[in-house]
């Protein structure tokens, strides 16, 4: 069953998410549409759950899931890393 605001998504895109923060195990969106954070928790097996829309598989879901897998890729393809700069003075 798709919420009211999973038609919207659908219409106009994903384009009004964008990550606002990654806390532990929440990838926090900014949903423009709704005017909300929105938190998408992640679960154990790469399961993703949206705790806006009670939905596996909500726009959130899915924009988070494409954001995971980008910046996965970009870590191992990257030589660098982000630990901790040491800066010492
Ligand atoms: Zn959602």
């Amino acid at each position: 069953m798709a919420s009211l605001a999973d038609s919207f998504r659908d219409y106009f895109g994903e384009s009004s998410l964008s990550l606002f923060s990654i806390v532990r195990d929440r990838v926090n969106l900014a949903d423009q549409l709704l005017g909300e954070i929105v938190s998408v928790r992640l679960l154990g097996a790469g399961e993703l759950f949206c705790l806006f829309c009670r939905s596996f598989s909500c726009g959130h879901v899915r924009y988070a899931k494409r954001y995971l897998a980008k910046a996965r890729e970009s870590k191992f393809s990257s030589p660098t890393t982000f630990d901790h700069p040491s800066e010492k003075s």
